[in-house]
């Protein structure tokens, strides 16, 4: 869908909530390069606009543009993201996830959380992993 230059550009000065995201693509020595989410009767669109880097070069957003930008429609997709984070310091045969025997074939007993050994290998007997 097309949209008028200076309503886009009208959109960056309010800001949200017409503005969902505003994030910086890219951060050169003469440009930043924006990439814009905003909501239009209901729906998402998506632009791309840059501004100056320094404060001596005089551009405003959209100055190479046509009149009227084409801004592709875009859908809110929510997906899963795996973060890395420290956790507490983890003692083995202290506060290490304790692992519940399930039948049969362990080589030591359910209550004992001290270190077992197999094949020269040792093992925390709270969780089963190995010990370094
Ligand atoms: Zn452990």
């Amino acid at each position: 869908m097309k949209f008028k230059k200076t309503l886009l550009i009208e959109m960056i000065v309010i800001g949200p909530p017409v503005v969902i995201v505003d994030e910086i693509v890219e951060h050169n020595r003469w440009a930043v390069r924006h990439r814009m989410i905003f909501q239009h009767h209901g729906r998402f669109y998506e632009t791309k606009y840059r501004v100056p880097a320094t404060e001596l070069q005089d551009e405003q957003p959209y100055d190479a543009e046509p009149d009227e930008i084409e801004c592709p429609e875009v859908w809110p997709i929510s997906k899963k993201v795996t973060v890395y984070e420290k956790l507490p310091l983890i003692e083995h045969g202290k506060n290490c996830p304790k692992v519940l025997h399930v039948g049969p074939g362990y080589l030591h007993g359910d209550d004992d959380d001290t270190p077992y050994g197999i094949d020269g290998i040792a093992y925390c007997g709270r969780c089963h992993w190995t010990l370094a």
